[in-house]
């Protein structure tokens, strides 16, 4: 078993990010919407503020409690677009749930859309096309795979969850690499005969123990996108680890594995679309 150390990569990669900052006068600035009272929002809304003033940008965290309305994050958006202080938009989800999640992904500029969530961004993706900004979590995978040069092109990989910011949009990444890519859901049959025929497994539902020791063929490449807190307090992903770490190639742990590098991406996101938008100023 070789273990994948993502907050490793995820080092280097905030390492260049910073580095790349350094160059310039101005400051990145990253602004981010939390209209939720979720615990785990929370949390990562303040990682998130930490990483990106270590980096030195300058970021700006707009927290509403429950009487917030549509119209006043709709017309946050809207200041948002236009601030020229302001290079990316983050609204971190789920919100609550009398929001209209959809319509204010929508309304944010796709030239600031630091998720890649905007259909603009979304379609232009899955065209082939270069996005503003590539989805965090799928983005840091790729990234994962290639720092441990593991073989993508004309691999089978399974990836099992088909959400809108982690299934889908890395079913899609995983195709311009070349990759033979099988989507699974809930409704999918008999999961074990694909986990079993796959060179590469991603899993991403949110199921503990989705993924157990007789699905796996030795050598396999398993890299675990879940995360959910037991009553305990642990943090444990879709794979039965302990199980199975013997039998895979390489295996990402739960912390420590995936969590970081979305976190990375999502700070190399916001230098890139900083870069972006002052280079078509120039
Ligand atoms: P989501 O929107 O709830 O989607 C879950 C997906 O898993 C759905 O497509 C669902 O199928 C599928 N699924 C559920 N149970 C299944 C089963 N028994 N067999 C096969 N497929 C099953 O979740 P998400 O937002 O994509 O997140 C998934 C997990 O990744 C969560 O634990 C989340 O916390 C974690 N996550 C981690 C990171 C990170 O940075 N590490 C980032 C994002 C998310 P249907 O479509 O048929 O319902």
């Amino acid at each position: 078993m070789k273990l994948i150390n993502g907050k490793n990569v995820a080092k280097s990669v905030l390492e260049k990010v910073k580095e790349r900052t350094l160059k310039y006068e101005k400051k990145p600035g990253l602004a981010v919407i939390l209209a939720n009272n979720d615990e785990a929002s929370k949390i990562y809304v303040n990682s998130k503020e930490k990483i990106s003033n270590s980096l030195g940008f300058k970021s700006s965290i707009y927290r509403f409690d429950k009487t917030v309305t549509q119209g006043k994050i709709i017309s946050l958006i809207h200041e948002l677009n236009e601030n020229p202080e302001v290079n990316a938009i983050l609204v971190q989800l789920p919100l609550y749930k009398h929001l209209d999640q959809q319509q204010i992904i929508e309304l944010i500029d796709p030239k600031k859309d630091v998720d890649g969530f905007h259909p603009i961004n979304v379609g232009r993706l899955n065209c082939g096309l270069k996005p503003y900004a590539v989805c965090c979590t799928p983005k840091g995978i790729i990234k994962l795979l290639k720092a441990y040069k593991i073989k993508i092109s004309g691999q089978s990989v399974l990836v099992i969850g088909r959400s809108n910011i982690v299934g889908k949009p890395l079913s899609a990444l995983l195709t311009l690499e070349d990759a033979t890519v099988t989507l699974a859901h809930s409704k999918t049959k008999n999961l074990k005969s694909l986990t079993k025929n796959a060179d590469i497994i991603i899993s991403a539902t949110g199921h503990p123990k989705l993924i157990t020791a007789d699905m796996i063929t030795k050598g396999t490449v398993v890299i675990d996108v879940g995360i959910t807190r037991q009553l305990t307090g642990e943090l444990v992903g879709d794979v039965d680890f302990e199980k199975i770490k013997d039998i895979a190639g390489y295996i990402t742990p739960v912390p420590g594995g995936v969590g970081p590098m979305t976190i990375a991406s999502l700070m190399e996101n916001t230098l890139e679309l900083f870069e972006q938008q002052n280079k078509r100023q120039e």
